[in-house]
């Protein structure tokens, strides 16, 4: 299938979860596809990122489960105090990360595709350079590269970190030791997700945050309440507003805090570690990318919605970007999307994101997860397009299967156009929230309204019960009905 004089139809360089979605794609559609990986194949998610930090959140999500006494004596259970090995639970993560790797890398090979161990650069158009850890180089061609080189952690100035007492999610998903006290910097999902996994393994966080509330990227209304079950109920002292300016590692882990705004000293306070939890940089600067004239945002490659890199806001002809280093939506799921996107207009089939419809989950215990727009930005259409912006709320408390597992603190908020019923978005917390987004993001894809919607039936007692309660509420403030 190979044009002539390219090495390759395809070279993706990186090969986390956008790397292999492109990889794949191409050549189950018939095309010579190589990728390059410098590290494990896999890349953030598999190795750092969601499989290992969920396996960790599945084992210490059981042992709060059985730690919480009042909650289970409720249902007339009365267990013996819970007992863990920190070790197995360490293992657990580790096992499913070579488990995952090692079936996405064969998955690869079985599809056909060359796996090159090394640093991919651009060379110029239509060439790639690849440096392999012996230090040969060479210089390959292929008739369409697809950068897909993702994003590592972030770490503000004045942090200094040595991967033990003051680290990054990257070491945390080791678990290798339990801090008695721990500082998380940053409440965004990572950070709320080591929270729930450290309190549920008997750690006392304090909880960091730089701008004004704590869980400052969450719908305030869901954030009202979840501060109340994650936050105040737990072992967690949250405190907005304030920078860790400087962070020295060391036994104990010195850590500076000055006021944000003013950049004045507050106090300094000394605890057994630090996760750093700040977000995440670009991985690009390895790229080489002056070679093509390509010019980024804080690092961040320019796309547009086919996945085509942007010079002054032209596409370069087969050069393509997906993923974290694209920085949109930093989530796994939309770098696989991307991935699939950009070898769609490969073959010649033109195909665009609709990043609209892409959800988003935080796997606390209960979870939280959105989609489609918040409530500000709806606000902001609704003005500009002149139409009444709806928004109902639909309560775990008032829904059967919550209340049979005794595990009913939630809400739905459901955001929706009053004159035709389009739905905008929904931010759900509450329990299997990342389960129950899926169905609202499917019809965000759709444009669906809930006159449509309305009449879907969902299981009884199911959850589901929430978002349907929330399209039954909507249909009644329907202009003219
Ligand atoms: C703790 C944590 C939890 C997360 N949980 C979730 C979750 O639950 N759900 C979710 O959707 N997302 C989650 N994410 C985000 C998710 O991991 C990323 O969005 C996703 O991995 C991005 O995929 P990617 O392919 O763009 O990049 P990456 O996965 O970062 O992969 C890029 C790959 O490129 C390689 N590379 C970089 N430069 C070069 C080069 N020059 N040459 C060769 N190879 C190179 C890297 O080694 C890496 O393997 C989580 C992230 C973290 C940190």
């Amino acid at each position: 299938m190979s044009e002539a004089n390219f090495d390759f139809d395809l070279i993706v360089i990186g090969a986390g979860y956008g790397g292999f979605d492109a990889a794949k794609h191409a050549a189950d559609h018939g095309l010579n596809v190589g990728i390059i990986e410098s590290r494990e194949m896999g890349g953030t998610c598999v190795n750092r990122g969601c499989v290992p930090s969920k396996a960790l959140l599945a084992a210490s999500g059981r042992v709060r489960e059985l730690a919480d006494a009042e909650h289970l004596s409720r249902f007339g259970i009365h267990s013996a105090p819970v007992r863990f090995e920190r070790q197995k639970i360490a293992d657990h993560a580790n096992d499913l990360v070579s488990t995952i790797r090692t079936n996405l890398t064969k998955t690869l090979e079985r599809s056909g595709v060359k796996i090159l161990r090394g640093i991919g650069r651009l060379e110029g158009p239509q060439q790639v350079g690849l440096r392999e850890s012996s230090g040969v180089d060479k210089t390959l061609t292929a008739k369409d590269v697809i950068i897909a080189t993702g994003s590592d952690p972030f770490v503000p100035p004045g942090i200094k970190t040595d991967g033990r007492t003051v680290f990054t999610s990257d070491e945390a998903v080791n678990l290798e030791w339990l801090p008695r006290w721990i500082a998380i910097i940053g409440s965004g999902y990572i950070g709320l997700e080591f929270a729930d996994i450290y309190t549920a393994l008997g750690c006392e966080v304090s909880m960091i945050e730089a701008l004004d509330r704590v869980m400052p990227t969450f719908d305030p209304d869901l954030t009202k309440l979840a501060t109340r079950h994650l936050i105040d109920g737990r072992d967690i002292d949250a405190r907005a507003g304030l920078l860790a300016s400087k962070i020295t590692p060391g036994c104990p882990v010195r850590i500076e805090l000055s006021e944000m705004k003013s950049r004045e000293f507050v106090e300094e306070i000394e605890v057994d570690a630090v996760l750093v939890a700040t977000g995440r940089v670009p991985r690009s600067d390895e790229l080489n990318l002056n070679s093509m004239g390509v010019k980024t945002t804080r690092g961040f490659i320019p796309i547009d919605e086919r996945m085509r890199v942007l010079i002054n806001e032209k596409p370069i002809p087969h050069l393509w970007a997906v993923g974290d280093v694209t920085g949109k939506l930093m989530l796994a799921h939309t770098a696989a999307a991307q991935g699939t996107i950009a070898v769609e207009n490969i073959l010649g089939n033109s195909s665009e994101i609709d990043y609209r419809s892409i959800p988003a989950a935080t796997f606390t215990h209960p979870e939280i997860s959105s989609v489609g727009f918040t409530e500000s930005d709806a606000k902001e259409l609704a003005s500009k397009d002149q139409f009444e912006l709806g928004i109902v709320r639909s309560y775990f408390k008032a829904n059967s299967k919550a209340l049979a597992e005794l595990d009913s603190d939630g809400m739905m908020k459901l955001l929706f156009r009053k004159d035709n019923g389009e739905v905008l978005g929904a931010h759900i917390y509450g329990l299997h929230a990342a389960d129950l987004i899926q169905e609202v993001a499917n019809a965000v894809h759709r444009r669906q309204s809930v006159i449509e919607l309305v009449n879907e039936v969902h299981t009884h007692p199911t959850l589901s019960e929430v978002v349907e309660v929330a399209y039954k509420q909507a249909m009644k403030q329907l202009n003219g009905r």
